[in-house]
């Protein structure tokens, strides 16, 4: 949940969200902040921990804005899983297509390329020498579901949008030749991009960056171990996390993005709310094709956002959301102490939801359409119904409820059309 702020000669700003699905049940408070980079191998093997749930992921009828998921209530629950994972891989079939790069990757290499069905994304996964096979098809398959679940609209960019996976292995990948081919995806004519992409490979944790708005691209970056580095979360929650974000941001693929800065509120809103939403889309989607329970994994986010509110000093509650709108504020929060605060827009985005009264995924869809059209602050106010500020004063209140008021509002959304 951290914004490793820094603007590396390339221009992209990394968003690293590796511990974003963490929940009380599974870390101290401390480790809301200590960074991947220092994760053990210690967490169980998630090795066969797809046979948990079955996947139902079908191909969207129409690339609207509704999720494609709910056309697909029809899919037959008694596929086993085993199938399912099987029939998700060859989905992302590979195309021939070439890359925007001539480049090779790395001899060695593992790639897989291929297209979602509604065609505005397509995706080029790399494991690199080095990377346990099966944890790259964990990646593949996980994060190619994330798309297919929750797939970019038709109208909200023009172009299609093109995803760098990269997936190494921090210690046995040669991170030089991995940085050399990233450098070459991008284009970049940086004379540091590959001593910029090199230095944090060795502790960075998973994360995605826009690195071109027009045309659309992005990519995500996925540091291995023996195990996936963060054993004790569900790569589903991860992977979907990240997939969330590319569906924010590249509603702001025909924007101008001049604007952006580390003080400035992003295009597709405030920190603490693209956060929020990401993890609340991805606790969804890892509870349906995934491993991960929605309802635990809520609660889990609750009680520990409960906690650490209760143990803070000197924060106001009206000022919690506020100290977390642009990624400069998020690390001044982080650096005096305030890690808890960003995270608690994942419990401030439940309570925004039921404010807001509707389905709560057409309320995201409908948010990030308008972001599209209107820019975040108009979006947020005509879809939420309430201009950001007057939520801080409304999230600050709900902060002071005791805990079973706060847990009533754990409720999962319909996510199959069921
Ligand atoms: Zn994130």
């Amino acid at each position: 949940m951290r914004v490793v702020l820094k603007f590396v000669a390339v221009g992209a700003l990394l968003l690293s969200c590796s511990d974003s699905g963490r929940s009380v049940a599974s870390t101290t408070s401390a480790g809301l902040d200590s960074h991947t980079s220092n994760a053990l191998e210690t967490g169980k093997s998630e090795v066969g921990s797809l046979s948990t749930k079955p996947l139902k992921v079908e191909p969207p009828e129409a690339p609207t804005t509704t999720l494609s998921v709910a056309a697909s209530s029809s899919s037959n629950p008694t596929q086993t899983t085993a199938a399912n994972v099987a029939k998700q891989f060859a989905l992302c079939a590979s195309i021939d297509e070439p890359t925007s790069s001539d480049q090779e990757p790395p001899a060695g290499s593992l790639t897989r390329r291929c297209r979602t069905s509604s065609g505005k994304a397509t995706f080029y996964f790399v494991a690199y020498p080095g990377t346990e096979p099966h944890l790259f098809e964990d990646v593949v398959v996980s994060v190619f579901a994330a798309a297919e679940l929750f797939p970019l609209p038709d109208n909200a960019f023009s172009g299609i949008a093109d995803v760098l996976v990269a997936v190494w292995h921090r210690f046995r990948s040669e991170h030089h030749e991995i940085a050399e081919h990233r450098c070459a995806y991008r284009a970049s004519e940086s004379p540091w991009c590959i001593e910029d992409l090199q230095e944090p490979m060795i502790s960075q944790g998973i994360g995605m960056s826009m690195l071109s708005r027009n045309p659309a691209m992005f990519e995500i970056v996925w540091p291995t171990q023996n195990l996936h580095i963060d054993s004790d979360v569900s790569h589903w929650l991860l992977a979907a996390h990240e997939w969330v974000h590319i569906y924010g941001l590249a509603h702001t693929a025909n924007t101008d993005g001049s604007v952006e800065g580390p003080a400035v509120v992003p295009l597709d809103g405030p920190i603490w709310l693209r956060e929020g939403l990401a993890d609340y889309v991805a606790a969804l989607i890892a509870d349906y094709a995934g491993e991960a329970d929605f309802l635990s994994t809520y609660s889990d986010w609750v009680v520990q956002t409960h906690t650490e509110f209760g143990a803070s000093i000197d924060v106001l509650p009206a000022e919690v959301l506020a100290y977390c709108t642009t990624p400069a504020s998020q690390v001044w929060a982080e650096e005096m102490g305030g890690a808890w605060q960003c995270p608690a827009g994942r419990v401030a985005v439940l309570q925004l939801l039921h404010l807001a009264g509707q389905d709560p995924l057409e309320l995201i869809t409908g948010y990030f359409q308008q972001v599209a059209e209107a820019g975040w602050e108009d979006a947020f106010r005509l879809v939420f119904g309430r201009l950001p500020g007057v939520f801080y004063e409304e999230f600050g209140e709900f902060l002071l409820r005791p805990l079973d008021q706060k847990k009533v509002l754990v409720i999962k959304p319909s996510f199959d059309g069921s």
